[in-house]
């Protein structure tokens, strides 16, 4: 059955065109996000995630960094090359972005109900009055009350600032929410009614969502279909059952490995060992092969296909051939 995509990336390629060299961050990436699911974008600091939605947006600080190749679609419209206004509209209303760090994304120096109410005048008709009746309509959904919209961001603590974010993402209903790590500021106990208002609101209004992040917990949490990031491609891919239960790719289990074991406290932690590899100077190859236990003759050699072991899960490894990928292979875990 034809999937009802909302976002299709293909062979996306970023540059960061540096004095150091071309930093190559992002490297013929694909993605697709269907309507109404939330999908984890997950790996290591540098993997190339926040540039990935980033350029989804168009927002990739230029110079240096230069998409040079790949198709963008947004609801089977390609978005890539848009002119500046047409871009506008899509940011913020088509599509919107929560950043890790709340700080980031308000002004100081104005009230919350202000900046909200900004966004939705620039986005939909309407005058000040009905701009501010809809922002603590949101301000409400998002668990605060009303009356706290005349205060200003320092005036709140950095979960509440992130439920403000929330409410200015979602305040124009995007088809499309990208949330670039969106807990990791937060104490635990706020990470946890943050996420629990993310899924709330995903059921309530369907909202599409790319969530990054470098936490298996928080995909386990939030998401319904996973991607593993490395080097700037997605080397693993699947639903939350396939990736978590029957693992493939060496570098997803060694990103579950470096994991603390709850139930078996005194189990080492095994980390991945070495370091992502230096973006302007990619190993040849499969790039993960300098760390890799597994590695073969044929890793340093040749760039790994893609192997399906159903239609939704693959992984770009030279260990599997679409048969015995289906059998566990070499890595085990279901
Ligand atoms: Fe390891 Fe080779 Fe697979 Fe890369 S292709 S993950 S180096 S076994």
């Amino acid at each position: 059955m034809e999937k009802d995509l909302i976002l299709s990336i293909e062979d996306l390629k970023v540059e960061y065109r540096t004095d150091d060299g071309v930093v190559n961050a992002v490297n013929g990436l694909d993605l697709v996000i269907e309507k109404g699911q939330t999908h984890g974008l997950v790996g290591e600091t540098g993997a190339g995630k926040t540039t990935t939605a980033l350029s989804v947006l168009d927002l990739i600080q230029s110079p240096p960094g230069v998409i040079v190749g790949g198709e963008i679609k947004l609801d089977g419209q390609s978005i890539r090359g848009l002119k500046d206004r047409d871009m506008e509209k899509i940011r913020g209303g088509e599509v919107s972005m929560i950043f890790q760090d709340p700080m980031t994304s308000l002004n100081p120096v104005m009230t919350i109900e202000d900046q909200i109410a900004e966004v939705i005048r620039y986005h939909q008709p309407g005058d000040y009055k009905d701009a501010i009746a809809k922002t603590h309509e949101m301000l409400t959904m998002v668990g605060l009350p009303p009356r706290r919209g005349k205060e200003y961001p320092h005036q709140f603590s950095g979960g509440m600032k992130q439920r403000v974010v929330i409410a200015m993402a979602l305040a124009c209903r995007p088809k499309l929410l990208l949330a670039d790590e969106p807990t990791t500021a937060l104490d635990v106990t706020i990470q946890a009614q943050v996420l629990e208002l993310m899924k709330e609101l995903k059921e309530k209004y369907g909202t599409s969502m790319m969530m990054i992040t470098h936490d298996l917990g928080v995909v386990a949490e939030v998401c319904d279909k996973v991607s593993v990031i490395y080097s700037g491609r997605v080397i693993e891919h699947g639903n939350l059952e396939d990736v978590f239960d029957f693992t493939r790719h060496p570098y997803t289990e060694g990103l579950f490995n470096s994991l603390p074991n709850l139930q078996n406290r005194t189990a080492e932690l095994k980390p991945i060992k070495g370091l992502m590899p230096d973006p302007t100077d990619l190993p040849s190859g499969c790039p993960f092969h300098p760390r890799c236990d597994y590695a073969m003759d044929i890793c340093s050699k040749e760039h790994p296909p893609k192997v399906f072991r159903n239609d939704e899960h693959f992984v770009e490894c030279h260990l599997y051939t679409n048969n015995d990928i289906k059998k566990g292979g070499v890595i085990n875990r279901g």
